[in-house]
């Protein structure tokens, strides 16, 4: 008995002795260096109007990528870009939107001018010019011939003025939505057939921005809210959301030329092909045999530009790239030394079409079939609850994740299982997915108030800086530990 005591007491003051004796190392340091303050700081920056919403191709994206990279430089990072740069540069097609324009609807009646961003904003690869003509309303804007539907099918558009929903007629359980959503839900797809078929122009209805839309020689558009769509209905016997969802349910067009009324818009804007870039910075690794298989973390930089009002992209993206940077300046100072490279991308042109990671997978800094995994954070900055996408089919990854959570965050923590990227991608982790690199996304969960997608509300005020501390945290986390593993394997 009296010996079992004092083990007991051994065994104490031995535990004792080495919690007295912990040091706080560069490690914690590092770890709690990671501030909401210092992340909603860079958020704000990104956010400024001298950004201009980060347009892809402009110079004020540019000059947000030159203050990220300065701060790359500031802690250390070794540039992973072009000739010793952290830019990795490559073109881009650039459209700067000068002002709100004009929209007008006259009919009988009727004769009203709207107000921008009420009831619209001016598209984001307009045309300049001033457009008058008949509006013809087409459904989805659709011609499918291998699903038997077409929204031209017996209507002229030459000369005027198509009205677009987005979407497809097609829920999303049934078996044939991927080949719909594939090919014809993108607005690019949209606006193409348009042209085609000989319209001068387009009203996209459904009020948020389309980025991804490639400039048309003389093709003047805009998007419009269903104010617009409902006073160009008058007379008929439709609104615009009983129309779609007429079509949705019948599964066929009901396209019509809106006779007696006319739709005038005037934009000035600037289109020039352009040039932009990736921000890409990276820690060595030490082990020799592992010294070209990074893990990548990446986030896109660039947002949707002041097309007549500014677009911060506060959750889209500012949230994600400032975790990606507060979590890049906390690994380079931890103090660790990885074993394999640690590379941190702010993607450029995410948002016409993930043209930054789909150039970086044709021109990777390291080996793509080497790279162990990529951690991508898009719109991460709303919510109380953290998300690791894709995790549960790699158990040694997931449980790097559970444990730096229970650890040191405690939150709840969704997981999913993985599945291959196909169809339509819609985000830079599904592009290096789709080229065999394992791609993750870390995010959250349960919001806090509304989100706002591709609109001017998009503002840092409606994000939520306490998870995006712990976002960075649980990465960094991860990172200091996962990067120093030689054995790892991620394979299905
Ligand atoms: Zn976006």
């Amino acid at each position: 008995m009296i010996k079992k005591y004092i083990l007991c007491l051994g065994l104490c003051i031995g535990m004792f002795m080495s919690q007295a004796q912990r040091e706080y190392t560069a490690f914690d340091k590092a770890f709690h260096s990671v501030s909401s303050n210092e992340i909603m700081e860079f958020v704000y920056e990104m956010c400024k109007p001298e950004h201009k919403g980060r347009l892809a191709g402009s110079p004020e994206y540019t000059r947000c990528a030159h203050w990220a990279a300065n701060y790359f430089s500031a802690w250390g990072l070794t540039p992973g870009g072009d000739n010793g740069f952290y830019f990795q540069n490559f073109p881009v097609q650039y459209t700067d939107v000068k002002d709100a324009g004009v929209l007008k609807v006259k009919g009988e009646d009727m004769d009203v001018t709207y107000r921008m961003p009420d009831d619209y904003y001016p598209g984001t690869h307009t045309a300049s010019g001033v457009l008058k003509g008949e509006p013809v309303y087409v459904g989805f804007g659709i011609t499918a011939p291998d699903l038997g539907y077409d929204d031209y099918a017996g209507i002229d558009v030459r000369g005027k003025i198509v009205v677009i929903e987005p979407g497809v007629p097609c829920e999303r359980e049934n078996q044939a939505y991927a080949r719909w959503d594939e090919f014809y839900s993108g607005s690019v797809y949209k606006i193409k057939n348009a042209v085609s078929h000989g319209a001068a122009g387009a009203l996209f209805t459904g009020k948020f921005s389309h980025p991804g839309i490639l400039y048309n020689d003389g093709f003047i558009y805009c998007h419009v809210s269903d104010k617009v769509v409902n006073d160009l209905l008058t007379g008929t016997s439709w609104t615009a959301r009983i129309l779609k969802d007429k079509i949705r349910g019948d599964k066929r067009p009901h396209s019509m030329v809106l006779t007696g009324k006319e739709v005038e818009m005037m934009f000035r804007s600037f289109h020039a092909p352009s040039q932009t870039q990736n921000v890409i910075g990276y820690i060595p690794g030490t082990d020799k045999r592992l010294k070209d298989a990074p893990i990548i973390i990446g986030a896109h930089l660039d947002h949707l530009g002041c097309p007549g009002i500014l677009f911060p992209g506060a959750l889209d993206n500012a949230s994600g790239s400032a975790i990606v940077m507060e979590t890049a300046k906390a690994f380079a100072q931890s103090g660790v030394k990885p074993l394999r490279p640690v590379v941190f991308i702010l993607f450029g042109a995410e948002e016409p079409g993930m043209l930054g990671s789909k150039f970086y997978v044709k021109h990777p800094l390291f080996p793509l079939e080497k790279t162990l995994c990529m951690f991508n954070l898009d719109m991460v900055g709303n919510g109380t609850e953290l998300r690791v996408g894709g995790v549960n089919t790699f158990p040694e990854l997931k449980k790097y994740f559970t444990e730096a959570n229970e650890q040191y965050l405690r939150r709840i923590l969704h997981t999913s299982d993985y599945s291959k990227a196909s169809g339509r991608m819609y985000t830079d982790g599904e592009i290096f997915n789709f080229n065999g690199v394992p791609a993750f996304s870390l995010g959250t969960r349960n919001k806090v108030g509304r989100t706002y997608y591709h609109v001017p509300q998009d503002v840092p005020e409606t994000l939520t800086p306490e998870i995006m501390e712990d976002v960075s945290k649980l990465l960094y986390t991860v990172l200091c530990k996962l990067a120093c593993d030689p054995h790892i394997r991620l394979s299905e």
